[in-house]
């Protein structure tokens, strides 16, 4: 998965658990749902780094790094990347 990818997986994974929470019809449910909304959150978290000094990105469109200035590769999947 592309760094892209990850940040439009969590924030599916956000919207559904809102959903989930907001349209479940019991309490169990809804927490369910909240808890997956959260789990999400997480994710952007963890996931939206800058890949030279870890610093979180603030949005999924910033070409570059705020605190260092590195190229943010989007694009580009680790997993798959040639030598
Ligand atoms: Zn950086």
């Amino acid at each position: 998965m592309t760094l892209k990818d990850k940040a439009t997986a969590s924030l599916y994974i956000t919207i559904f658990g809102c959903v989930a929470a907001a349209g479940a019809p019991g309490l169990g449910a809804k927490l369910f749902g909240a808890g997956i909304g959260l789990a999400g959150l997480g994710l952007r978290r963890a996931w939206r780094r800058c890949p030279r000094c870890g610093a979180f990105l603030s949005s999924d469109a910033q070409e570059n790094c705020e605190k260092c200035g590195a190229r943010i590769p989007w694009n580009e999947d680790p997993g798959r990347r040639l030598k």
